[in-house]
């Protein structure tokens, strides 16, 4: 490891302003960025512990929303009874993640700010765009079984890991953040996460300084909801694939669906088009087909992931059946 200066700010204008100093990083439950710093890939010349700052609280809103501070830990989010009842798809993100000791020290902005788990971005010794821009993309050419079908581009075709971030997305959630100038903004969570372009070395559209405070669920859609997640092993795995939804019908006829996928590209990816197909239809298998051949059909694999192209599809058709109690 390499030397760096740490702080602990007790209030949020002196962690925004320690956080815009050159080369500071925010560090929460430090269960990402620790093992990033240990294998050299990261590098803070200045760590900020977010830690004891007052951002641990739950509250609902007056919309009947729910706000989560930054600093929730994913275990309290998880099985928070507001949450399990009202949000059940994001208890299971939650829960599908990581392992309970991850989940009792990871935050709700570290999640969703985790970096990628490309094993070449944690490699040093190989070319990664994301990690030294402008030295190539090792898994293009090279074992890309976990990587994008969607989004991804001739710099980088990393995915996301944060299952949480998914469910956020199909429960679309808000972003609280504090910029280093001491404003604070609100952001769809869908906006927080971008593609990869030309520049991978950028997660995010968040600004040198920027913490987050906090995150607002608006009220729980109508209808059905789940998380179901797709992965090597039944726990202590990323997710191959994973998909969000929300089905809700009336009289015969889908109202709304929503989907929102993981495991698939450098964010969570909203199956939008899919989500407008789906309205007004009969909800039946060869809807939930079409709404799952809609989905992927931008789908680009590389030689070891092309089997995700399948496996997304089929997991969109079995978790919408599911919801309409069709089968699953
Ligand atoms: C073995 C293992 C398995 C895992 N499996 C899964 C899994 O299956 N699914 C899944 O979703 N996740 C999984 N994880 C990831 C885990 O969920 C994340 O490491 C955790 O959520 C990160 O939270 P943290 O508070 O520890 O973040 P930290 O490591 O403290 O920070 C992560 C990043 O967020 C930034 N940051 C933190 N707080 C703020 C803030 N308030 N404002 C601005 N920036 C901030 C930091 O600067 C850093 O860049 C796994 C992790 C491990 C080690
Ligand atoms: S996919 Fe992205 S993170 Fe992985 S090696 Fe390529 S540039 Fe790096």
């Amino acid at each position: 490891m390499r030397p760096f200066s740490y702080e602990r700010p007790d209030d949020l204008a002196s962690a925004v302003q320690a956080g815009s100093q050159q080369g500071a990083y925010f560090i929460a439950g430090g269960t990402n960025l620790l093992d990033l710093m240990k294998v050299d890939v990261e590098r803070p010349r200045h760590l900020v512990d977010v830690s004891r700052l007052p951002l641990r609280e739950m509250e609902e809103t007056p919309g009947g929303g729910l706000r989560i501070g930054a600093l929730v830990s994913n275990a309290d989010l998880a099985t928070n009874e507001h949450v399990r009842r009202r949000y059940p798809m994001l208890a299971l993100a939650l829960l599908n993640g990581a392992s309970a000791q991850l989940r009792n020290q990871a935050t709700t902005a570290g999640n969703l700010l985790q970096r990628t788990r490309c094993s070449y971005f944690y490699d040093v010794s190989k070319p990664c765009n994301k990690r030294a821009p402008g030295s190539g993309c090792s898994a293009l050419e090279g074992y890309n079984r976990m990587h994008a079908v969607l989004g991804g581009s001739d710099a980088c075709i990393a995915v996301h890991p944060s299952d949480m971030a998914v469910a956020m997305t199909a429960l679309r959630a808000e972003v609280e953040v504090q910029g280093a100038e001491g404003a604070t903004r609100k952001l769809a969570v869908s906006e927080l996460h971008r593609l990869p372009g030309t520049t991978p070395e950028r997660d995010t559209t968040l600004l040198p300084g920027d913490l987050i405070t906090g995150v607002v669920l608006p009220p729980p859609p109508a209808g059905r909801q789940t998380y179901r997640k797709v992965r090597d092993r039944a726990s202590y795995a990323f997710a191959l694939v994973s998909v969000a939804a929300v089905l809700d019908t009336v009289d015969g006829r889908v109202r709304e669906a929503r989907l929102a996928l993981g495991g698939v590209a450098h964010k969570p990816w909203q199956a939008a088009d899919a989500e407008a197909m789906m309205a007004g239809v009969v909800p039946d298998k060869d809807a939930f087909e079409a709404a799952g051949a809609i989905a992927m059909k931008d789908a680009a694999a590389g030689k070891h992931n092309r089997f995700k192209v399948e496996l997304s599809r089929r997991t969109i058709v079995s978790t919408l059946g599911e919801l309409a109690g069709t089968g699953g």
